[in-house]
């Protein structure tokens, strides 16, 4: 049984008092963490004081980014050692503003996934990609061919500790509605393309999120599918209300 999780991905939003009095506002109204997790990705900054404030609540924690390096001359970077000692739960890596805004690509987030795994971070790993036709033991399967390239050196072991988002370039930031049916199918695909290139049982274990133009009136259509295991969600989760609403969405 896969826990579903809600996600939300804050951007460029909120300095450190508006992100701790979100969290003070919402800590006695989130789901069972046993039932469904929740976790907020807030400006890096703003990753201490929140974890503070979440405190026992069982929100989870999440960087919207971290460099492959530990330490060293890179100046400006985030460092996956500093995310760990701040009890960072997950780092979200590949979202499609970073390789259109700072042109992140596969091998660079690759290196990454590598790099957050061996620091004992579970990377959320965000795939933007259209799916692409290839031929799989004898059958024509769709496949993500940019999750591969960053999954690479990523063991059997380490497969498992990994959430993976499925986030079409068209969806994200576009203010349209999530259309449930690509969702599905993209999520899918990633499932097939994991049992592909792993294992079966893996795939059937992994989490699959889905992430554009999520908000309070499609999350229940979307968790209602089967292979949707959570949602990553910009603009809708920065309101109080709206948030609840979606991490609520089981009521
Ligand atoms: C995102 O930035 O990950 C995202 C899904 O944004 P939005 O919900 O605003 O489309």
């Amino acid at each position: 049984m896969r826990k579903p999780f809600i996600a939300a991905n804050w951007k460029m939003h909120k300095n450190v008092a508006e992100s701790v009095d979100f969290v003070n506002q919402i800590k006695g109204q989130l789901p069972d963490p046993a039932k469904v997790e929740v976790g907020i990705a807030p400006q890096a900054f703003a990753l201490y004081s929140m974890a503070q404030a979440a405190g026992k609540s069982g929100l989870k924690i999440i960087a919207q980014n971290a460099a492959a390096e530990y330490n060293g001359p890179f100046t400006g970077e985030l460092s996956l050692r500093g995310l760990r000692d701040l009890g960072t739960d997950y780092v979200m890596l590949g979202h499609i503003e970073r390789r259109r805004l700072f042109g992140e690509d596969n091998e660079t987030v690759n290196r990454k996934v590598n790099a957050a795994l061996q620091m004992g971070i579970t990377p959320i790993i965000c795939t933007d990609e259209t799916m692409v036709q290839k031929e799989v033991n004898g059958e024509i399967h769709y496949v993500f061919q940019q999750l591969m390239s960053v999954l690479r050196g990523v063991s059997l072991d380490q497969i498992r500790n990994v959430v993976i988002s499925y986030e079409p370039s068209w969806a994200v930031g576009a203010g349209q509605h999530a259309n449930v049916a690509l969702a599905e199918e993209g999520c899918r695909t990633i499932r097939r393309t994991i049992a592909d290139n792993y294992t079966y049982e893996i795939a059937d274990k992994i989490r699959i999120l889905y992430g554009g133009s999520v908000n309070p009136d499609n999350i229940k259509e979307l968790m209602a599918k089967s292979d949707i295991d959570g949602v990553l969600i910009g603009r809708a989760s920065l309101d109080v209300d709206n948030f609840l609403k979606m991490v609520n969405y089981m009521e």
